[in-house]
């Protein structure tokens, strides 16, 4: 049977709703209510619903991130209003408010249509816009907090919409105070400040190659979210067709005397400078060093093409893929004293 939606100005609840389809590592699961918001200001209403105020609540973009174990015994909110608005322009910065439910990869594109740069880099990130500075998302050697100006939220604790500055964010690597207090904030909009004359960033590794493979030796920023593209089409498994959540481990952060010492034994383990003067070592290669790469427990497995992507083969659960994550982090926790941590939201 279909499961009932009823519409009501500004969002709309199904009952007994399919979270499969909702998530990139498609695994099954149902939550009891979900609601879809259109428009955040039905927010205050939403949140006086009585299946809001009595159950547990998880907020949810696109999926591209969350490893769903089980059914959600509550509420989901799914904020998927729409809308992109540049706010200032003077020429050389704009400020720009998207809404939470456009999607962060159409936002580059639109970015670079507009002349703006900066957001190369972090072309293809799956992901709504609401979601982008929750775990102030990165790639190629830029993250999402080089453009933040503010965020406006819905803070639960007092039941109001706050606009939060890039300071009061408190983005770290792969980190942010949303993180920090997981559904006490529901992202409404994101306000961005855009360059139009911003330096290249082309020293993460693989980008100067790429260029010079497209033989193209003075690169404008449409080549480099060329160049990101075809490097990101080859090494990262497309959830359309195998499901995934990006990277799966979050590289560890260590003092730079732990780096030295694991480096003079494993000359071969990469790292780059992190905040604090500590050192970021590569997970991909930890876990592929631990012989974890490529391996499968039924459905459940982790990519040939990418030692950091946990990948779903067709019918796992999430129970099974976390599992097969735990083992993970054991297996590299005792051959290298290294823990490492699950990047996705594990449900
Ligand atoms: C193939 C692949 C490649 C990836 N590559 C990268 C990468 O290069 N760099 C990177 O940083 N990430 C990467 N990711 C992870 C993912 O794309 C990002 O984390 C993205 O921001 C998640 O967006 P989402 O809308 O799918 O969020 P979801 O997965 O739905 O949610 C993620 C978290 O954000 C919270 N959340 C979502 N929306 C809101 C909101 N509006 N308000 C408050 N909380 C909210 C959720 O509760 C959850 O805790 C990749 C994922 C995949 C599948």
């Amino acid at each position: 049977m279909k499961p009932d939606t009823l519409s009501e100005s500004g969002y709309r609840v199904t009952e007994d709703a399919d979270l499969s389809r909702r998530s990139s590592f498609r695994v099954p699961a149902h939550t009891e209510w979900l609601i879809e918001i259109d428009d955040a200001s039905a927010l205050p209403a939403v949140f006086e619903l009585g299946a809001v105020q009595r159950s547990p609540l998880l907020i949810l973009g696109e999926g591209s991130n969350v490893l769903l174990t089980r059914d959600w015994p509550g509420v989901v909110l799914a904020p998927v209003q729409r809308g992109i608005r540049i706010l200032e322009d003077d020429g050389e910065h704009a400020l720009v408010r998207v809404e939470a439910g456009e999607n962060w990869n159409d936002f580059v594109h639109w970015s670079l249509g507009k002349g703006f740069s900066g957001l190369e880099n972090l072309i293809l990130i799956p992901g709504s816009v609401g979601a982008a500075p929750i775990q102030n998302i990165g790639a190629y050697g830029v993250e999402v907090r080089e453009f933040v100006e503010t965020v406006q939220a819905f803070d639960r604790q007092n039941g109001r919409i706050v606009r939060l500055t890039n300071a009061d964010c408190a983005f770290a690597y792969r980190d942010s105070l949303f993180k920090r207090e997981p559904d006490r904030y529901l992202v409404c909009a994101v306000e961005f400040r855009l360059p139009r004359r911003r330096e290249l960033r082309l020293d993460y590794a693989g980008v100067r190659e790429e260029l010079a493979a497209m033989k193209i030796d003075a690169p404008s920023h449409a080549a480099v979210a060329d160049a990101v593209m075809r490097l990101r089409l080859r090494k990262l498994p497309n959830p359309a067709v195998i499901g995934n959540a990006g990277s799966f481990f979050k590289n560890p952060v260590v003092s730079t005397a732990q780096a030295g010492d694991l480096q003079r034994a494993h000359p071969t383990l990469p790292s780059w400078p992190a905040e604090y003067g500590q050192r970021k070592l590569s997970a991909a290669w930890l876990v592929e060093a631990a012989g974890f790469k490529g391996l499968r427990e039924g459905d459940a497995g982790v990519s040939e093409r990418h030692a950091l992507v946990l990948v779903n083969h067709g019918a796992a659960t999430g129970e099974q893929i976390w599992t097969l994550a735990q083992r993970i982090m054991d297996g590299v926790r005792a051959r290298f004293g290294i823990r490492i941590e699950p990047e996705p939201r594990i449900v």
